[in-house]
């Protein structure tokens, strides 16, 4: 806001073709501290001009002659210029004269002999009125609140990126920029707090640009960055990570540390656009791409989003009567105790019954009703809805496990949440132990302190309390041990290939073991095969929730299937256990045969794959001794397939059968433990024997040096 506040010296530019008057007037005016320069004709008054932008003219050459008047037209020809007041002085005291004067854009005009007196008075009137011009040009390009340029001095700014980007064949870059859940801070710390975060996100985002780029704010919490020259995506990349960094940081208000985070989405001249126009309603749309996949990140622009938007617009519409029009209803999926196989809580999942686009998934709409504030309202009737259900059937004697409710940071970080939930137990009858809440990782983890807070207020009500999504955050583990949990829910993105990469594997181990320690329950969300399911519970995973047991279902068709007290059968919660399990896995049907046939005389039971999937999959649902694996299989190799099963189950013993072109890599493999043995196509049925042979005997004799240490 330099412009507003700069204290300056006024410069005045005398033109004058007599010398005596002209350093009679500049004398006083100096004396009066102006700055004044003094030239003698139009041409020397026109490079002053350009060279020192004086803030006032008094023009003063004998007659208003041609060169007078051609001077004042040129000036007011150049927008810099022709803000500047000019005082026309002449001897000439006809109308005709003014008229003419003030016709060409001359503020004021003086007869000679004038009295310094009033030239003073008069100088001192224009300038004060100068000032008062140039700050309302100020404000009409200005936002008032933060300084920055508004959207008409960005459109103009714009304007002329693109027109210098079309002619000399640069890039720019339009960044549109909108505060995540700035509507709650506004809501709910009040709009003067709103203030402060706004004006200290403007003064951060000029930090994070060039200073020859254009940070503009349009008004609300919504920010536009114009990036010059943007000679590859990369740069414009590292700017906007730039702007994700800073805006981050918490914003100190009154004291108390407010955090925010930012959603961009931006447009490049000239692919997404060849007009201002359309450069910002892409960058806009691109924007809120970024907002429906979670916020805090930065999307491009591209063509479908365009339909997207369209939708989405659509959507918004229907979503704002949706409440009142009863069009939300809850389903309910089963979580499963994997000791028992019995159905030990429900969780209740929102679903939109839309008019015409039927039953819509919360991910398309919850985001959405986040954004224009009406998740709270929302949230509160779920919550409410899950209560009445639950007293329905404690009553009707369905059932009497706790129902979960997903809970929405704006929710949660609401003053008066603790209340709410109390209130809502109230009305409903429903005891607090009946009710579980489901809390986001990310949400818990954005300000654990707060987090603390409410948990404990919720937890001193006796309601169940649960982290959602867990291991998609980043926990820090010293706050996750000080908030009063039941349960962590493993994100079922770690779930779905559980029992064929042994990073998912090894993330579930260490969130169970953590868990546990922490004396916490894990929930495996997502389970959809029988194979995760074996697997997660010979892992010490406590409970499961998935379509493998049942999907969210309709509150009919979950009421039946509580009656029913289905459950899920013992022998699969867990891997098979029985004396020496030999694993085959070859491609061609005819090896896998010839193996067995070698192995006639061998006391175990086989299993056979003819891919590494199906190898997988019997490998998560039984403990398996030793393996005997092809090197030539598609799409896996057998090492790699060894390896993997090294670190996932490294107690098998692991041999590969394999050609003479394969003896350097099986030989490497040997070297890094992958594999125990291996065995040359074709085999020797005795060796064949001899080596299986030994194998179990590693293998139980490594499990019983395993319970040793144990025990
Ligand atoms: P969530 O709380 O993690 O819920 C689990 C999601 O996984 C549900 O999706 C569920 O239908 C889905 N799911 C369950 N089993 C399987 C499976 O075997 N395979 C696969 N692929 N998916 C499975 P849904 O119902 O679409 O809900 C998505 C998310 O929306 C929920 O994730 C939750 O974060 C949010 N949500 C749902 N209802 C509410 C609500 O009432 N309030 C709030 N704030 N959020 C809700
Ligand atoms: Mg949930
Ligand atoms: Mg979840």
């Amino acid at each position: 806001m330099g412009e507003l506040v700069d204290v300056k010296i006024d410069a005045i530019l005398i033109v004058d073709d007599s010398s005596s008057s002209a350093e009679a007037l500049s004398g006083m005016l100096a004396g009066q501290g102006y700055t004044v320069w003094v030239v003698a004709d139009g041409a020397q008054a026109l490079r002053e001009i350009e060279l020192h932008a004086p803030d006032l003219i008094v023009f003063d050459i004998g007659q208003p002659d041609a060169d007078g008047f051609a001077i004042c037209q040129s000036l007011k020809a150049t927008p810099r210029n022709a803000e500047i007041p000019i005082v026309y002085v002449s001897a000439a005291n006809d109308t005709a004269s003014k008229v003419a004067a003030f016709e060409l854009g001359c503020v004021d005009y003086l007869t000679k002999p004038y009295a310094f007196d009033e030239m003073l008075v008069r100088i001192q009137f224009h300038l004060k009125q100068k000032h008062v011009y140039d700050l309302l040009g100020f404000r009409a390009g200005h936002d008032a609140l933060t300084g920055l340029p508004n959207r008409n001095l960005l459109i103009d700014r714009l304007q002329q990126a693109v027109k210098h980007a079309e002619r000399y064949e640069r890039r720019v870059a339009v960044a549109y920029i909108d505060l995540d859940k700035f509507k709650f801070i506004n809501d709910s710390l009040g709009h003067e707090v709103g203030d402060q975060v706004l004006v200290e996100v403007a003064r951060r985002l000029p930090l994070c640009v060039r200073d020859s780029d254009t940070v503009a704010r349009l008004g609300g919490d919504e920010f536009v960055v114009v990036l010059y020259d943007q000679a590859n995506e990369d740069i414009t990349v590292n700017a906007m990570q730039r702007i994700l960094h800073s805006i981050a940081e918490p914003i100190v208000v009154n004291g108390s540390e407010i955090r925010t985070t930012c959603s961009i989405g931006f447009s490049f001249f000239p692919q997404d656009g060849l007009d201002v126009e359309t450069l910002l309603k892409n960058a806009d749309a691109a924007m809120y791409r970024a907002k429906e996949l979670g916020r805090n990140n930065f999307q491009f622009f591209t063509d479908e989003l365009t339909a997207h938007i369209n939708e989405r617009v659509a959507l918004e519409q229907s979503l704002r009567g949706a409440l009142e029009r009863g069009e939300f209803v809850l389903h309910y999926q089963p979580k499963v105790d994997l000791r028992s196989g019995k159905v030990v809580g429900l969780e209740a999942l929102l679903r939109w019954n839309h008019p015409t686009l039927g039953m819509v998934a919360p991910l398309r709409f919850i985001p959405l009703a986040e954004e224009i504030g009406l998740m709270q309202q929302i949230g509160l009737w779920a919550m409410r809805a899950a209560c009445r259900q639950q007293k329905e059937w404690q009553q009707g004697k369905v059932a009497d496990l706790p129902i979960a409710v997903n809970i929405s940071s704006l929710q949660f970080l609401q003053n008066d949440f603790t209340d709410l939930v109390t209130t809502v137990l109230q009305e409903t009858g429903v005891s607090p132990q009946s009710l579980e809440l489901e809390i986001s990782e990310t949400l818990s983890m954005q300000d654990p302190h707060s987090t603390i807070r409410v948990l404990t207020a919720l937890r001193n009500l006796g309601v169940r309390l649960v982290v959602d999504d867990f291991g998609t955050g980043y926990t820090n583990l010293s706050f996750l041990k000080q908030f009063p949990l039941d349960t962590i829910k493993l994100h079922q993105s770690f779930v779905r290939d559980i029992e064929r990469n042994p990073e998912d594997l090894a993330i579930s181990d260490a969130v169970i073991s953590m868990a546990h320690s922490l004396h916490l329950r894990v929930t495996a969300e997502g389970v959809e095969s029988g194979s995760q399911l074996a697997l997660l519970a010979d892992r010490g995973c406590d409970e499961m929730q998935g379509n493998y047991f049942s999907a969210a279902v309709s509150d009919e068709q979950c009421a039946e299937l509580l009656l029913e007290q289905r459950s899920l059968p013992m022998d699969r919660l867990g891997r098979k256990h029985t004396v020496r399990t030999l694993l085959l896995v070859d491609d061609e049907a005819k090896v896998l045969s010839a193996i067995e046939r070698s192995l006639n005389a061998q006391a175990c039971r086989i299993l056979r794959a003819r891919s590494a999937v199906d190898a997988f999959d019997l490998l998560a649902t039984n403990e398996v001794g030793v393996i005997v694996c092809d090197q030539r299989m598609p799409k896996m190799t057998g090492i790699e397939f060894l390896s993997r099963i090294r670190r996932m189950y490294p107690r098998t013993v692991r041999i590969i059968l394999s050609g003479h072109a394969d003896v350097g890599v099986v030989a490497d493999a040997i070297n890094l433990g992958a594999v125990y043995k291996f065995l040359n196509k074709p085999w020797e049925q005795a060796e064949l024997c001899k080596i299986i042979e030994e194998a179990f005997a590693k293998y139980e004799n490594d499990r019983l040096m395993e319970i040793a240490s144990i025990g």
